[in-house]
C-alpha cells in the first residue's frame, strides 16, 4: 500500500472518528441534550427535521407549569407572555440572524407565516403579475405560492435547479423581469442542502423592482445570516429543526423595518391590532413587528427554543457553522471511501461554500434501508424517491455518531 492509501484507510476507521471528537472544542455540548446517553439511539442524523431537546428545556417546562401558568395564572400575560414572541425574535435576530431588534416575531406555523408575509408582499406590488419560485423548494412553500397565485390571479415562474444544487444567480436572472412581484427561495435547499448566495440574489431581485422572501427553515441556527446587512425584505423559518424548539414549535417571521406598516398582512386578528384589549370596532394594525401577529401566541411551544437560542449565543453561531462544515466534510469523506464504491450517489454540493448542514445521498434501495436503520436506532430521514438525508446538527452530533450511521448504511447495502 502506498502512504496515501494507508492514510485514507486510517481516516475511515472508527478510531479516527473518535479522535475527531476528542479534538472538537464543541464536543462537550452533545451531553447537554436529553437522550444523549440513551442506548437505543445509535446515531441521530435527523436534527435538520426535529432537533433533540436540551436537558435545560425539561426544567424550563416544569417551571413554567408550576410557577408561571400554575401560580401566576392569567396575570402572567401581562408579566411577560404577551411580549415573548418579540423578545424571542430579538434574541434570535441577535445570535443567529443578523437582525436588529423589532423585526422578528414568533408565532403560527411556518406555512401560515409564509402565507401571511408572501400575501403582504404581493399586495404591495399590485401592478406586477408574477411570482418566482423553484421546483425543488419544500412542498409547503410551493403549495402556498400556488394558492396565492390562484387567489390573486398571478403567474408562477419556475426555476428548476440541478439535482445536487440550488437556485443560482444565473437561474434567477433568467426569470426575473418587470412583472416579478415576489421571489421566494430557501437559504438552504431542504433536499440537496445547497446554500444560496443570499446577498447577490437579494440585490438581483431588488434591481428588478421585486421583493424577496427567504425561507430559513434549514439554515436558522446552523448558518450565520446577516438579514439586515444583506438587504433582505422578508424571511420565515421554523424553530423545531436546528433551533430545537420541539415538535410543532412555532415559526418566526422577519419583516425589515422599512417595510413595517407598509406591507399589510392578511390575517387581521385582535393580537396584531393596535389595541388588543380595547376591544374596538374595526381593525387597526399595531405599529411595528407586532402588526404581523394574528391570534393568541402559542407560549407553551416557545419554551424549548429559548434554551437553544441561549446556547447558540453562548457558543457563537460562527463556531456552530465551523463544526457544521467539519461534520459534513467528514460525512463526504466517508461517502467517498465507503458508500460511493457501493453505488450510492451524492446529491449535495461538494464545496463547503455552497453546502448547508446536511447532505443527501441516493440509492434505489434506500427506502427499505431507512426502515431497517430506524429499527436499529440509526435515524436519518428518507426523502422521495430514493434519498437519505444525513442531517448533522452541530451541537448535538458527534463525529463517531456519523461514522456509526455510515457504517450501518454500509452493512445494510452489503
Ligand atoms: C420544515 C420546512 C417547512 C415546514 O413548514 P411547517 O408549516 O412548519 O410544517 C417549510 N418550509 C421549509 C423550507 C422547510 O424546510
Amino acid at each position: 500500500m502506498t502512504e496515501t492509501h494507508a492514510g485514507a484507510a486510517t481516516e475511515l476507521s472508527f478510531d479516527y472518528a473518535q479522535g475527531l471528537d476528542l479534538a472538537d472544542p464543541l464536543s462537550e455540548y452533545t451531553k447537554a441534550f436529553a437522550g444523549s446517553d440513551d442506548q437505543d439511539v445509535v446515531a441521530y442524523l435527523d436534527g435538520n427535521s426535529l432537533g433533540r431537546p436540551l436537558k435545560a428545556s425539561a426544567g424550563r417546562i416544569a417551571d413554567f407549569i408550576r410557577e408561571q401558568w400554575g401560580s401566576r395564572l392569567i396575570r402572567r400575560w401581562d408579566e411577560g407572555w404577551l411580549a415573548l414572541p418579540q423578545e424571542i425574535g430579538d434574541a434570535l435576530g441577535r445570535v443567529a440572524l443578523g437582525a436588529a431588534p423589532g423585526q422578528i416575531t414568533v408565532g403560527d406555523s411556518t406555512t401560515v407565516m409564509l402565507y401571511k408575509l408572501c400575501r403582504a408582499a404581493v399586495a404591495a406590488r399590485p401592478d406586477r403579475s408574477e411570482l418566482v419560485l423553484d421546483s425543488d423548494n419544500f412542498p409547503t412553500d410551493r403549495f402556498v405560492l400556488e394558492g396565492i397565485a390562484a387567489e390573486c390571479g398571478l403567474t408562477l415562474r419556475w426555476i428548476s435547479p440541478a439535482n445536487d444544487g440550488g437556485v443560482t444567480s444565473a437561474d434567477l436572472a433568467a426569470v426575473l423581469g418587470p412583472q416579478t412581484a415576489l421571489v421566494v427561495i430557501s437559504h438552504v435547499a431542504y433536499r440537496s442542502g445547497f446554500l444560496a448566495d443570499v446577498p447577490t440574489l437579494t440585490a438581483q431581485a431588488h434591481d428588478a423592482g421585486a421583493l424577496i422572501l427567504w425561507d430559513l427553515c434549514h439554515s436558522a441556527g446552523v448558518i450565520p445570516s446577516r438579514l439586515d446587512d444583506w438587504g433582505v425584505d422578508l424571511a420565515v423559518g421554523c424553530s423545531y429543526k436546528y433551533l430545537n424548539g420541539g415538535p410543532g414549535s412555532p415559526a418566526f417571521g422577519y419583516v425589515r423595518r422599512e417595510h413595517q406598516g407598509v406591507l399589510r398582512q392578511p390575517i387581521q386578528g385582535w393580537m396584531g391590532s393596535a389595541d388588543p384589549f380595547g376591544m374596538g370596532e374595526n381593525y387597526e394594525p399595531a405599529a411595528g413587528i407586532r402588526g404581523y401577529t394574528s391570534g393568541t401566541p402559542p407560549i407553551l411551544g416557545m419554551l424549548a427554543m429559548q434554551d437553544m437560542i441561549a446556547l447558540i449565543g453562548q457558543v457563537g453561531i460562527d463556531a456552530v457553522r465551523e463544526k457544521s462544515v467539519a461534520l459534513t466534510e467528514y460525512a463526504l469523506k466517508l461517502y467517498d471511501g465507503v458508500l460511493a464504491p457501493l453505488g450510492v450517489d451524492l446529491s449535495s454540493p461538494r464545496a463547503a461554500q455552497w453546502r448547508g448542514g446536511h447532505i443527501t445521498i441516493d440509492h434505489p434501495s434506500f427506502r427499505e434501508v431507512t426502515a431497517a436503520l430506524w429499527a436499529k436506532g440509526v435515524i436519518p430521514d428518507f426523502r422521495n424517491p430514493d434519498g437519505i438525508r444525513l442531517g448533522l446538527s452541530p451541537l448535538s452530533t458527534g463525529f463517531a455518531e456519523v461514522w456509526l450511521g455510515v457504517e450501518a448504511i454500509r452493512q445494510e447495502l452489503s
